[in-house]
């Protein structure tokens, strides 16, 4: 089995296209009690998310857990509260550090409420990771919608400079949140079929991954940072009665 775990809702950015869910947080020893009843079933994978997920204090305690059960731990961050100082403690049980980036133009970071001069600090981290941990794996995940559809291969070639493993392109979808206050930011069929055609068969160091409103619609399972387990499938959250804790 494999999860994402929202493991808090709480977030220090304000991204417009933002579908994360709005729930409470738990203590660390609730959320050791969560840990333990996903090992019981097996999870093989967790990737923890948010909200920001390094908001939660005690994150690099339940990482240190899940990796002792050898679960694979993948984490979904802005990178934001990640430096020098800190990053090799908050990647030491991580396989995957998975970082959001939709522009490299720090004007339309900054109008998107993505965060000021955002790129230039992941490109610091980019450069880092690997030389602290050169097997973990580093992938960039890239919302395409309204307002970065023609800034991709921008995009694309920066990422070339960097040791990364995998691009992912994931089409905006309006489910839940922020997200559902503006349709505007959504593409259309059309211009996201380009978006595939421009690069499905791109050859570079790194892995490109498409991810469009088919797999968006596709069965997840998702820990809430209340604890509740929801099976989110074709655009549909169904909160299941199954308990964790
Ligand atoms: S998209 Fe991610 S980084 Fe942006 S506000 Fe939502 S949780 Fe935070």
């Amino acid at each position: 089995m494999k999860v994402c775990w929202n493991i808090t809702s709480r977030c220090n950015k304000n991204c417009q296209y933002c579908f994360k869910f709005n729930k409470e947080d738990l203590s660390l020893e609730e959320n050791k009690k969560i840990l333990n009843s996903l090992i019981e079933r097996d999870v093989e994978r967790i990737a923890w998310s948010g909200g920001e997920p390094y908001l939660y204090k005690d994150l690099k305690e339940l990482l240190k857990i899940s990796k002792e059960h050898n679960i694979l731990n993948y984490v979904n961050t802005n990178a934001t509260l990640l430096n020098a100082d800190n990053l090799k403690e908050n990647i030491q049980y991580v396989d995957r550090l998975i970082i959001s980036l939709d522009f490299i133009d720090e004007d339309l970071n900054s109008q998107y409420e993505i965060g000021e001069n955002y790129f230039e600090h992941v490109k610091k981290i980019l450069k880092l990771v690997k030389k602290i941990k050169p097997e973990i794996e580093i992938k960039i995940n890239t919302v395409v919608f309204r307002g970065n559809i023609d800034k991709l291969e921008d995009l694309y070639n920066e990422l070339l400079n960097y040791d990364i493993d995998c691009w992912k392109l994931i089409r905006f979808f309006p489910i839940r949140g922020k997200s559902l206050e503006d349709n505007n930011l959504a593409v259309t069929d059309d211009e996201f079929r380009k978006v595939i055609a421009n690069f499905k068969d791109r050859k570079q160091n790194f892995e490109i991954v498409i991810h469009g409103l088919k797999e968006m619609k596709e069965r997840h399972i998702i820990v809430l940072s209340s604890g509740k387990l929801v099976y989110s499938e074709g655009g549909e959250d169904i909160e299941s009665d199954d308990k964790l804790i």
